[in-house]
C-alpha cells in the first residue's frame, strides 16, 4: 500500500503517556479536519511524497537505534488505510502507536499496542476502543474546553494550547476539580526539538 509521507524522524515523544520516551514517528499526509491551533499545518498541503508500507519500514528500521516505539501520527493518520504498514511494522518487532483525532472509526484498533485520541472541539468521537489499558485521550486546553466535554472521560491528559501560561493554569485548575486527570506539557517546545 502507498502512503503520502510527510516526514519519517526519531525524537523524543513530547506529549501524554509516553513523554519523555525515545520513539520514531511516522507523519502521514492530509487530515479531515482544520482546526485553528493546528501545530501541524504541514500535513495539510498536498505533497507527492509517495512511500509504501516496506520502503516506509526500511527507513524506521535505518532510523531505528534499537528503539521498539513507532508513531504513527499526521496530520489524521485514519484517513489513510493503516493495516498494511502496521502488519510491516510489527513483522520487525515494533510497538506501534497512533496518535489521531478520533472523528474516524477504526476496526483494526486492536492491532496498535496504544492510540491516543485527540478529540476536538464540536467534533464526535467516533473511534470506539473497548480496553482501558491501551489508549488515553489527549484534550488541548483552549478558551473554548469546558469541563462538561471531558467530565465523563477517564484517561484523560490535558494539554495546554502550545504550553501558554494562561491554558497551563485553566488545566490546572481543571484537574484541581477532578484529580485523576494529568498535565502534558508540550516538551518538545519547551526544548526545541522535533
Ligand atoms: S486534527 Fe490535528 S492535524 Fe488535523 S487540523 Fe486538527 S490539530 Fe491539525
Amino acid at each position: 500500500m502507498t502512503y503520502q509521507i510527510n516526514e519519517i524522524f526519531q525524537s523524543i515523544q513530547g506529549e501524554g503517556k509516553f513523554s519523555g520516551q525515545l520513539v520514531t514517528f511516522i507523519r502521514l499526509q492530509g487530515c479531515n479536519l482544520r482546526c485553528a491551533f493546528c501545530d501541524t499545518k504541514k500535513a495539510w498541503s498536498k505533497i507527492n511524497n509517495p512511500m509504501n508500507h516496506e520502503e516506509i519500514v526500511e527507513e524506521v528500521n535505518r532510523l531505528s537505534n534499537y528503539c521498539p516505539y513507532v508513531v504513527i501520527t499526521g496530520g489524521e493518520p485514519l484517513i489513510w488505510d493503516l493495516e498494511p504498514l502496521i502488519d510491516e511494522l510489527k513483522n520487525n518487532y515494533y510497538l506501534v502507536h497512533l496518535e489521531t483525532n478520533g472523528t474516524i472509526a477504526c476496526k483494526y484498533w486492536r492491532k496498535f499496542d496504544y492510540i491516543t485520541i485527540s478529540p476536538k472541539e464540536n467534533q464526535p468521537i467516533n473511534l470506539r476502543i473497548q480496553n482501558t489499558d491501551m489508549f488515553s485521550y489527549k484534550y488541548i486546553v483552549t478558551e473554548g474546553l469546558k469541563y462538561e466535554d471531558i467530565s465523563k472521560l477517564a484517561n484523560v491528559y490535558l494539554q495546554p494550547r502550545n504550553n501558554e501560561p494562561e491554558m497551563i493554569k485553566k488545566a490546572i485548575k481543571l484537574i484541581k476539580r477532578y484529580p485523576l486527570w494529568k498535565l502534558s506539557i508540550q516538551i518538545q517546545k519547551v526544548i526545541n526539538i522535533r
